[in-house]
């Protein structure tokens, strides 16, 4: 009778299991079982000589025995599967040196900004970053630097489009984050608000050498209000410089020339290396760092600020040279801040 045959099957299997040691020795077995040519194949193979009446339960027997049998062989190959594992694994050793994964870290520039904003936020000042593609208006226009002023030609300007939109002209990439300050202006003055922000973000200009990038950071600050006063504008750089640059170094104020404030200065703070004694770097005990000034009154009112009634201060400063001058990195080539590799990053 089939039915028996298949039930003595299973039993004679699960005997033989019990003997088998190893996983070839698994592996022949199933196939001599279970197999294209295996006892249990040809065995199933004999339905087909029964009588039809009683196929359907004896299609069912061989089913259920067939899980079965494939149940067994898995539970054997599960438990060789673990004891090989098991033996592999090797016994933990906790006196051996631990492994080091590889820690990296912020990119000095990221860091740089992150220092920048700590330091002026204890002041009032709120964190801005504006747009890196911006209407002409944005970064001259308002600024009290009509076209063809030849003031233009100091920010080497990439323009996007060539068509001018009204009273906004040309699209263009930022040269400089004071295209910041009259969009800020504006936002504030609608609140009916002063003006208290520093703008941290990227600007592009056309230029390429070792001591210049197509693309860096400035960061640039603004107060606007109606007693801002430049004895304000003075104490708010030295805070940044002794903050930034460390206790001892000291700020100066050189008379220049900007078209977006009146007066204007350009910023010194002392040598690092020499701490303003003089130095072969130096020269003179002082290094530039940035330009400064009192808003421009045209530039007040393209912001929507009555020059009779309010005043205020703006300053700008770039951060990699800023980065660069408090550590007294002297880089050879700034191009490298962004080149990406890893054995020039991994030394700060
Ligand atoms: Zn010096």
């Amino acid at each position: 009778m089939l039915k028996d045959e298949l039930q003595s099957l299973l039993t004679s299997v699960k005997e033989h299991l019990a003997e088998i040691t190893d996983a070839d020795q698994l592996r022949q077995y199933e196939f001599d079982i279970l197999g294209r040519k295996g006892r249990f194949t040809n065995l199933a193979r004999k339905i087909s000589a029964a009588p039809a009446s009683e196929r359907p339960a004896l299609g069912q027997l061989i089913n259920t025995t067939k899980q079965e049998l494939e149940q067994v062989f898995q539970t054997v190959k599960e438990s060789f599967a673990a004891r090989s594992t098991a033996d592999l694994e090797p016994s933990l050793d906790v006196t051996l040196p631990g492994v080091h994964s590889a820690q990296g870290h912020l990119h000095l520039v990221t860091r740089a900004i992150e220092e920048i904003e700590k330091i002026f936020l204890p002041l009032g000042f709120s964190r801005m970053s504006y747009r890196e593609i911006e209407w002409d208006h944005y970064a001259f226009e308002s600024l009290n630097m009509p076209k063809d002023h030849p003031a233009r030609d100091e920010w080497e300007t990439f323009f996007i489009s060539e068509k001018e939109v009204g009273k906004y002209g040309r699209v263009l990439l930022t040269p400089h984050t004071s295209s910041g300050q009259v969009r800020e202006m504006e936002k504030r003055k609608k609140r009916g608000e002063g003006v208290r922000m520093v703008n941290i973000a990227k600007c592009y200009r056309r230029q390429i050498d070792i001591s210049h990038l197509p693309m860096f950071h400035q960061f640039e600050g603004l107060a606007v209000d109606t007693t801002v006063t430049m004895r304000q504008l003075i104490g708010t750089i030295q805070h940044f410089v002794t903050h930034f640059f460390g206790e001892g170094r000291k700020a100066r104020l050189r008379p220049y020339h900007f078209r977006f404030t009146e007066p204007s200065f350009e910023i010194d703070v002392t040598c690092g290396i020499c701490l303003g004694r003089s130095c072969a770097y130096c020269k003179d005990g002082w290094s530039e760092i940035g330009g400064a000034g009192m808003v421009h009154p045209n530039v007040l009112k393209a912001g929507g600020y009555d020059p009779k009634q309010y005043t205020g201060f703006a300053f700008g400063f770039g951060v990699e040279r800023s980065y660069m001058m408090k550590n007294n990195l002297n880089i050879g080539d700034l191009r490298l801040l962004y080149s990406n590799d890893i054995r020039f990053l991994e030394q700060f």
